[in-house]
């Protein structure tokens, strides 16, 4: 169904891309393509798409990582941002600290052993009987406005663990059994709209307590990938936060503190470019076009159903151990 509705959608949105930018085919000087990770089948159609064009009109390719996207998207609205930085990436598949010494260049410092944040965001929503159609996360925003934060005692995922990973599977049982234990009637289809304003009440206090202790993991750990990020590199300054989750506006504020209470500066997109968009693909096919990294255009005769390069699984950069060279 994933690749039906790409394939049914892939026309009608480059097009329109086109047209909203008062631009053809031919006035391009490359074409930039999300190669991994994610779904074959998905980015099969990109990569046909992206391909057909350039063959078509003779242009370069950029083969885009999905990740790194949301990370140098940061550079296009801060043109400042100068290499190295400490990025984290959050969204519905990923929670990623990373390293960025350079364009192409990084260390992972952590990532989640489970779900990512987007994930536990976006099912509490739905067990909440929330309004889910703009999405889970900025509807549970929403409702963790009018409840406790301190109302129900979730535990703090991975504490013991003196590393920069994450987890949220726990976090998200917690949370559907508070919700069971409660009674509330929060299963699919009976939504929040038809709710007592006890019953209201209780699912907004559930939110609140939710949001805090999923932000207060993220910034537990975001500390201590600052404190090791510092030790690596001194002239750190800046420190990037984007994925769809960073549209957030109470995760912004908390990292923020996180970020200024280290002397680093907070850098996020608008919420726009945090979510999945265009934009930040194209950028990062610039930088990594501007850097001469780039594919020749296909050939003339390349055939329709060839097998392209994709990479359903593709990590962003190699991984931190403690003790490894870290000089640059
Ligand atoms: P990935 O980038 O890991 O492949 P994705 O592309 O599906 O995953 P994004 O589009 O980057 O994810 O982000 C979508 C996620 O961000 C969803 O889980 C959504 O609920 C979450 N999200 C969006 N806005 C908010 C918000 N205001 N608060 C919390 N979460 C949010
Ligand atoms: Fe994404």
């Amino acid at each position: 169904m994933a690749e039906e509705a790409h394939s049914l959608a892939i026309d009608q949105v480059v097009q329109k891309a086109l047209d909203d930018a008062h631009v053809s085919e031919s006035d391009l000087s490359a074409v930039a393509v999300t190669v991994g990770p994610g779904l074959s089948l998905c980015l099969r159609v990109g990569v046909h798409k992206a391909r057909t064009i350039a063959k078509a009109f003779g242009l370069p390719i950029v083969g885009v990582h999905h990740m790194e996207a949301h990370a140098l998207v940061s550079r296009l609205v801060n043109k400042g941002l100068d290499f190295p930085f400490l990025a984290l990436l959050i969204s519905g598949g990923h929670n990623l600290l990373i390293l960025a010494h350079n364009l192409g260049d990084y260390v992972q410092l952590g990532t989640t052993v489970d779900d990512a944040i987007g994930e536990a965001y976006d099912k509490s929503a739905r067990w909440l009987g929330l309004d889910i159609r703009k999405g889970g996360g900025p509807a549970l925003e929403e409702l963790a406005l009018e409840g406790d934060p301190n109302a129900i005692k979730f535990r703090v995922p991975m504490r013991q663990h003196k590393d920069c990973n994450f987890s949220y599977a726990g976090l998200k049982t917690q949370v559907r059994l508070a919700i069971e234990s409660r009674n509330l009637r929060c299963t699919d289809g009976i939504p929040i709209s038809s709710a007592t304003a006890e019953d209201r009440q209780l699912r907004a206090d559930i939110a609140a307590s939710f949001q805090r202790v999923a932000v207060l993991h993220l910034e537990e750990r975001c500390q201590r990938a600052v404190e090791w990020a510092l030790k690596m590199k001194p002239s750190i300054n800046n420190f990037v936060v984007s994925g769809g989750v960073a549209s957030n506006q109470y995760v912004r504020t908390r990292l923020n503190y996180i970020a200024e209470k280290n002397g680093l500066q907070l850098v996020s997109p608008p919420p726009s470019l945090c979510t999945d968009n265009g934009v930040m693909i194209a950028w990062t096919g610039i930088e990594h076009f501007v850097a001469g990294r780039f594919d020749d255009p296909p050939a003339a005769d390349e055939p329709d159903d060839m097998q392209y390069d994709l990479r359903p699984r593709w990590p962003l950069g190699e991984e931190y151990s403690e003790g490894r060279s870290v000089s640059r």
